[in-house]
């Protein structure tokens, strides 16, 4: 008689895209069928393979972040890992993004201790000089770990052979330190006459302590109504109870498992990957930066921070730039002249092109040199991801997504970039909420004109202090981020409904920031091309303004004529006519509004000297401005519409119009009502 094989069943679990397919393909070939999970519209797929005499039942589970179950995938993955029987799990990781892959890990462990870690992407880990110390992984984690490259079908073989060796004695436990920890003994003790393995037991308890409504539903049909007995119920209150003795409730159990769990994957991951970017106390700094009390009024004073050492190190620079350019004004006129050019050219040379190049470079360029490798060292060092992980709250409270935060910072740079970096977000709707409300935060080219504005008008009051100017800057962007959370939540309520997703938020270690590299980057990317970007489109469009400015119709230079035209709706906005052509003319990008802005007055017939920030205030004072007028500015720069090139940018990555349109009318149209608002309420 025909011996049958004995058949063992492994589960293929893994993120989205860590290439789980492929080592699916790799490992059964053709032998595998596919279909929907009972009653979802999940996908399903089985495969078998044949080895070492025993028939291997693959099953791919959908790729999920977590076994949180916040979606149809994440349901599927958990209750199949909770309720069907299997021998063991494939946990498939991307060795490049190892924290966030090993809490889905550090999960599976509390549900499947037999588990085997297929570390694939390791030629990608390889490229990036990442070290991985895979022994001391396996020595950490309790389990077998198998380095793979499963597009060349390097590691596969040896995937199966691990679960043929015997596995050492005990894996990795999730532990959640006091008083967690009582609270979960006092649950498992009435858990006992449930018919499951001792592990699965301390998984259930947790999920009755958060109270994870469908999953404890489920485990009811599963086990006949033992998770609602009296005892049951009763040792659950009792242990939430005692957790709000100790100042933990409810609603914050689940999160603080997430937080834990995100905490113990990132420490493994941290102790053993070696490479040159040595990270740095990183724990400690955590405690503090991403703390509920202190993440948030430390991200703001350390954005005060930033723009104060900016203010007040490109105060001198711009004064001796300004003047240098002062000086060579009149020889620069003279040349001219001397070339026998038209008086006309002369003029239109040194007042339309030179002031405009003066203006730029001694106002923009100081304050760029030192923002930007601030902002560059704060993005190498790894805490931009922790301004995300420290809004997640907010945005998942808005129907969004937390990895919104980190577009947005993104967006603080470029909001171009910040647009296509949304694709870091898994839910199209989501995604649409990121794109649509990017422009709210600053970008690059908004920073110097918000800056020498903030200077002029609040700093000049209180005797040129800059922390004032740090403050009302800090208070921009603050205001950004309100706009983003209110819009978000408007957009997710209306346009964008729909179900929330979850995910877990990567905080990558600390990194020691290479200054060298950081300097060289922050110049070349941001400083020159902010200031190129500047000066190709200013100079032109500074020609463009001295000739309509030149060129009358009925006795008024047409520059006059538009800007009388938008005066009644820029005076409403508690801003003028001028003001709103130059953002207008602007579009193509943001840098040019402000020196527009100058350009547009001294053509309109109040001519001042070059660039200094106290002919700066002298040009706007003199034309009107008032302290009013410069809030006014500030809180439509930053909300009107993002640059051509944003524009542009959200319809090549939604592929439709109309969201490019939304693009623009959403940002313009609160920053008009609210300098409405502004202007109506306050002044
Ligand atoms: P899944 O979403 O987890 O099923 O991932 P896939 O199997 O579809 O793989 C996602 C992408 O990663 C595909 O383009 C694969 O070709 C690629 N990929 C998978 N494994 C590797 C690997 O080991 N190295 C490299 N460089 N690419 C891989």
């Amino acid at each position: 008689m025909k011996k049958t094989k004995e058949e063992v069943t492994l589960a293929l679990a893994g993120n989205p895209n860590v290439g789980k397919s492929t080592v699916f393909n790799a490992l059964t070939g053709l032998h595998q069928h596919t279909g929907n999970w009972t009653g979802k519209t999940v996908e399903t797929a089985v495969g078998f393979r044949e080895k070492n005499g025993k028939r291997y039942r693959l099953v791919d589970l959908p790729g999920t972040y977590s076994l949180m179950a916040h979606s149809a995938e994440e349901e599927v993955a958990r209750d199949f890992l909770c309720f069907e029987a299997h021998d063991g799990v494939i946990a498939i990781c991307d060795a490049t993004h190892l924290a966030r892959n090993l809490g889905l890990v550090l999960q599976i462990l509390e549900v499947e201790p037999h588990t085997v870690v297929v570390l694939n992407l390791m030629d990608e880990a390889r490229r990036l000089h990442m070290d991985i110390d895979t022994e001391k992984l396996s020595l950490n984690l309790g389990i077998p770990i198998v380095e793979a490259t499963a597009t060349k079908g390097k590691g596969i073989s040896e995937i199966l052979s691990a679960f043929a060796k015997p596995f050492p004695e005990k894996s990795y436990t999730l532990t959640y330190g006091e008083p967690m920890e009582t609270a979960i003994s006092m649950i498992l003790s009435a858990l006992c006459e449930i018919p499951c393995a001792e592990h699965k037991k301390r998984f259930f308890a947790l999920r009755l302590l958060e109270g994870d409504e469908a999953f404890l539903k489920a485990c009811d049909a599963r086990f006949q109504g033992v998770f609602s007995t009296e005892d049951v119920e009763n040792s659950v209150k009792t242990a939430r109870a005692y957790l709000a003795k100790k100042g933990i409730e409810t609603q914050d159990i689940a999160e603080i498992l997430a937080t834990e769990t995100m905490t113990q994957a990132e420490a493994l991951s941290r102790a053993v990957i070696k490479n040159d970017l040595r990270p740095v106390a990183f724990s400690k700094a955590d405690r503090l930066l991403t703390s509920k009390a202190w993440g948030i009024p430390m991200m703001f004073l350390l954005l005060m921070l930033v723009f104060w050492l900016t203010v007040v190190g490109a105060n001198y620079p711009s004064e001796w730039l300004s003047s240098l350019f002062g000086m060579l004004e009149t020889p620069f006129y003279e040349f001219l002249i001397s070339l026998k050019l038209p008086l006309f050219f002369v003029e239109m040379l040194t007042f339309g092109l030179y002031r405009t190049l003066g203006w730029i470079v001694s106002v923009m360029l100081p304050p760029m040199l030192i923002f930007f490798p601030l902002f560059t060292i704060l993005e190498d060092v790894g805490y931009l991801p922790r301004v995300a992980f420290n809004l997640d709250g907010a945005f998942c409270k808005c129907g969004a997504c937390g990895k919104q935060g980190l577009t947005m910072c993104m967006g603080l740079g470029c909001n171009a970039v910040g647009v296509t970096g949304a694709r870091i977000i898994d839910s199209p709707r989501e995604r649409l909420l990121a794109i649509l409300t990017n422009a709210f935060i600053p970008c690059n080219g908004r920073f110097p004109a918000m800056i020498a504005v903030a200077s002029v008008f609040f700093a000049g009051v209180f005797h040129g202090n800059s922390w004032i100017t740090a403050l009302v800057l800090a208070l921009a962007i603050l205001l950004g981020v309100m706009m983003t959370f209110l819009v978000s939540w408007i957009l997710s309520h209306t346009l964008l409904r729909g179900t929330k997703t979850s995910f877990l938020l990567e905080l990558p270690p600390y990194r020691r920031p290479q200054i060298g590299k950081i300097l060289i980057r922050s110049f070349l990317d941001r400083t020159v091309f902010v200031l190129l970007r500047a000066v190709t489109v200013a100079i032109p469009a500074g020609i463009l303004i001295f000739l309509l400015s030149h060129m009358e119709i009925h006795g008024a230079a047409i520059t006059v004529w538009l800007s009388d035209f938008l005066d009644p709706l820029g005076v409403l906005m508690g801003l003028d006519g001028v003001i709103l052509l130059a953002f207008l003319l602007g579009l193509p990008a943001n840098e040019i509004v402000l020196p527009l802005c100058v350009m547009l007055y001294r053509a309109n017939g109040v001519l001042s000297e070059i660039g200094s920030l106290s002919s700066l205030l002298e040009t706007l004072t003199a034309n009107g401005w008032t302290w009013q007028t410069a809030v006014c500015f500030l809180i439509f720069t930053v909300m009107h519409s993002p640059c051509a090139t944003t524009l542009l940018t959200v319809k090549k990555e939604t592929g439709k119009v109309r969201y490019m349109l939304l693009a623009f009318l959403i940002p313009t149209l609160c920053g008009v009502l609210l300098c409405m608002a502004v202007n109506g309420v306050l002044f």
